[in-house]
């Protein structure tokens, strides 16, 4: 089993040397700190309960620095609902224990011997097969496949009860295990890749050593390689990867397939056809051609990662308002997965921090274009690349530019690069959710900046869109080589709007020392803004009242004109 870098959880300051200590054993991990408690971690965060199980629900191996029993309680709830976990130790404060928890088959139990070998200790490892064998026989290295994990099971308590067991086939992680081998016994290990119906006295491992090239025109090619295999004799669980040509990179088909059959989709050169394009992969492997697909079987598990090449990736991310909590799910995935990161400094920095072997690519805020063409580049590499922007990429941000660069170039390989947009929080929408309800109603979003516009388009808009009563949200209202504009922009806003209709400034919302403020048009002045504050003008049905705890909501209510009767 691949291991994904663990999370280091502590929540006090005492534990710090000993977390450091344990990151030396994984240096890609981090230490997350409580916040207000621990300084010097590498990242903090608000609550134990819900980063711990949002941990362990993105699959996150987790070293808690803590009593077991807090562990237990805080991921209760979810045990139940999963299979597959990630392992989950416990480890004390001094680094006087170390107790694997949860995730025998995602490999605790090595985690745990590590840790301790690492402190001097010695792990609280409780599996009776382990402790026995010294290996979890149900937890093959990467590159196998268990065939049966009930049988497995069984397997595993027959050997308990006594029974001894020989090796077939090639297992070199079994060679330092303490296992009751005998040549004669009943029971077996089979090492093997040939498709076979495992007997009871069997425990049967697939390696996985074989790959299947596919052509993205054929016909259901997930049911296509399944037949193809078991024609072959080879079992399913050794598939490793299927190959296809470069040239058919953007398959849809292709893609869905491998997703189907849960293994990655590797590309190579086109050939005249699948038999030498298999050949050109995996030179050593045999290759057969069975039902328009070819076949190649090595002698070993393959790795992956070093055949042919995977499709680039290219994600657009928006990060919120700054907030971590803010932050959509599938942006922290992202951002876990990205190879290299591009964007404006200030938003790499706060989109960290990162891995040693993330790249980070940081360039000033106006290279918008040279910036998604940097993007595409590496992504047509074959790397997974994520370019950042505050907020949502879609609002005044670098999604659209990465589609401008996208739409001028003529460069097949990049229209072959996997693109996705994801979506965060938009700064209005921050903003309004903290005043209340300002937008509740139909509202117009615009930029104040002249940058990439005519100012008399601004002053046009501005003009229509208060004249239509829409409630309005102002990004980019100010900076220093735009004074007067926002001067202006208000002036013709105040043409069709009170004096007393309100207005919210939201100043770094979401982030470190942020300011939230109701006013009123007629209070409004251009000093009380300045570029990384977001301006929200009502609309004439938008009012406010105090809030119990001090302040004021202000709301846009939903309906207009008359009032419904409720
Ligand atoms: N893509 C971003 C907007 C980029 S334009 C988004 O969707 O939020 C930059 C402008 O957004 C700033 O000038 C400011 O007006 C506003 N802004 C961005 N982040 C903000 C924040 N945290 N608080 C208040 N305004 C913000």
């Amino acid at each position: 089993m691949t291991q994904s870098t663990p999370a280091i959880v502590i929540l006090g300051q005492g534990a710090l040397a000993t977390a450091r200590r344990i990151q030396q054993l994984y240096p890609t991990a981090q230490i997350h700190g409580l916040a207000g408690r621990v300084e010097g971690a590498d990242c903090s965060y608000q609550e134990f309960g819900a980063t711990l199980r949002e941990l362990y629900q993105q699959d996150t191996p987790i070293i808690a620095l803590c009593a077991a029993g807090i562990v237990i309680r805080t991921l209760a709830p979810l045990l139940l609902e999963k299979g597959a976990e990630p392992a989950v130790l416990a480890v004390a404060e001094d680094g006087s224990a170390v107790v694997p928890l949860l995730g025998g088959l995602g490999g605790v139990n090595v985690m745990a011997r590590e840790i301790a070998a690492a402190l001097q200790v010695a792990a609280a490892i409780t599996t009776s097969g382990e402790l026995r064998f010294g290996t979890c026989l149900l937890n093959p290295p990467s590159g196998y496949a268990l065939a049966d994990l009930e049988l497995g099971k069984r397997f595993v308590s027959d050997l308990l009860a006594g029974h001894s067991v020989r090796i077939e086939g090639a297992a070199p992680w079994l060679d330092q295990a303490q296992l009751p081998q005998d040549p004669q016994a009943q029971r077996s290990i089979h090492v093997g890749s040939a498709e076979r119906v495992a007997s009871a006295n069997e425990l049967l491992i697939y390696p996985r050593s074989v790959a299947v090239a596919v052509s993205a025109q054929l016909d259901d090619q997930p049911h296509a390689v399944r037949a193809a295999l078991q024609q072959a004799g080879v079992a399913q669980q050794s598939l490793a990867c299927l190959l296809a040509a470069d040239t058919e990179m953007a398959s849809a088909r292709l893609r869905e397939a491998a997703l189907e059959l849960g293994v990655p989709l590797r590309f190579v050169a086109a050939q005249k056809d699948l038999g030498e394009l298999a050949r050109q992969a995996l030179p050593q492997a045999a290759i057969s051609n069975t039902n328009g697909l070819a076949i190649a079987r090595a002698e070993q598990p393959l790795d992956v990662a070093q055949i042919g090449r995977q499709r680039g990736r290219l994600a657009v991310i928006g990060l919120g308002p700054g907030a971590a909590e803010l932050m959509v799910p599938a942006v922290k995935a992202e951002l876990a997965r990205a190879t290299d990161v591009l964007g404006y400094e200030t938003y790499v920095r706060m989109a960290g921090p990162f891995r040693d072997d993330q790249v980070q690519h940081c360039t000033d805020n106006r290279e918008e274009m040279q910036r998604a063409r940097h993007a595409f580049r590496l992504a047509a590499e074959g790397r997974s690349v994520i370019v950042v922007s505050s907020g949502d990429p879609g609002v005044f941000a670098m999604a659209a530019a990465v589609l401008e660069a996208l739409h001028e170039s003529t460069d097949p390989k990049w229209h072959s690069v996997e693109l996705e947009i994801l979506p965060g929080v938009s700064a209005s929408l921050a903003t309004a959710a903290q005043a209340g309800a300002p937008l509740g109603h139909d509202f117009c979003v615009m930029s104040l900046s002249d940058n990439l516009k005519p100012w008399s388009i601004i002053e046009k808009r501005l003009d229509l869109a208060a004249e239509a009563d829409l409630a309005l949200a102002f990004y980019n209202p100010i900076s220093r080589a735009r004074p007067w504009q926002l001067g202006r922009a208000l002036e013709i806003v105040a043409q069709h709007r009170s004096a007393a209709t309100p207005v919210v400034l939201g100043r770094d919302i979401g982030r470190p020392g942020q300011t939230l403020r109701v006013t009123t048009l007629g209070q409004l002045t251009p000093d009380q803004v300045d570029m990384r504050t977001m301006v929200l003008v009502g609309s004439s049905t938008t009012c406010t009242f105090p809030k119990a705890e001090g302040g004021e909501w202000v709301y846009t209510p939903r309906w207009y004109g008359e009032k419904p009767q409720s």
